[in-house]
């Protein structure tokens, strides 16, 4: 299966998130089934990545986006495992510090992006501002509506630049979100990654949904494409 065109969001496409079958799972029962092609595909990352360190020419951006719990942590833990770690930044988003928001909102994402060689993986990212920010009105619609030409153009003066960008969506459906959320809840070991915030946004899940696809779609770009993953099954 070519996976990049089956889920990569070909550019000035409409998206429509509920013609994604968050379940798809190609042809693999099982997580142990998928082993070998997970094997495969995890040196098929190690060793550009070795050759891009080396040459120290381009930079790699890879911006990871999705609902809570929807598997973000798990896939940086195995996109890195696969990778040398000297070559790899990781930085997470989070709600902005007051000196992030005293700045324009991309300031704090461009200083992030990777040195020459680097990968650089964002966890949540600039489309936080487009997201969160728009749900919950914590700017004017006049403000955020601005925000895709703004992201399209900064991202077209990073790829300019040399670096490559490829954007996910890790893509589940609410009930395997309350499903893990109850995992979560269950498990000692990772009591820690649920709040009650977490369980505050569920009501907005289709506000959310337009969200995602307004962003996507206008940002997904021949420079930085947009990939929709579907993540019911790691
Ligand atoms: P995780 O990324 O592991 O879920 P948290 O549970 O601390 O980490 O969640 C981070 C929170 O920060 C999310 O709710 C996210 O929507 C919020 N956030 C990230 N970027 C922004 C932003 N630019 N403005 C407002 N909230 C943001």
């Amino acid at each position: 299966m070519n996976y990049v065109k089956q889920f990569g969001v070909k550019p000035g496409s409409k998206v429509d998130l509920a013609k994604v079958a968050a379940s798809f799972s190609k042809v693999h029962e099982s997580h142990e089934h998928a082993l070998p092609e997970i094997e495969q595909y995890s040196q098929k990352l190690h060793d550009p990545q070795y050759l891009m360190y080396a040459e120290d020419k381009r930079w790699l951006l890879i911006c990871l986006q999705g609902r809570d719990a929807a598997g973000k942590d798990g896939t940086i833990n195995r996109v890195l495992g696969a990778m040398n770690p000297q070559g790899c930044t990781v930085t997470g988003f989070k709600v902005p510090s007051k000196d992030e928001a005293d700045h324009d909102f991309l300031w704090r994402y461009h200083r992030q992006t990777s040195a020459k060689g680097q990968v650089a993986i964002f966890n949540r990212s600039h489309y936080e501002d487009v997201l969160v920010v728009r749900v919950h009105d914590l700017v004017p619609k006049e403000v955020w509506s601005k925000r895709s030409a703004q992201i399209n153009d900064f991202e077209k003066t990073l790829a300019d630049n040399g670096t490559h960008i490829l954007k996910f969506d890790l893509h589940i459906d609410p009930e395997e979100q309350l499903e893990r959320f109850k995992q979560r809840i269950d498990d000692p070991a990772r009591h820690w990654k649920i709040s009650d915030g977490d369980y505050a946004e569920r009501p907005f899940w289709d506000v959310y949904t337009q969200a995602f696809e307004d962003a996507i779609g206008k940002c997904s770009t021949e420079h930085a494409p947009w990939f929709v993953i579907p993540s019911n099954h790691k």
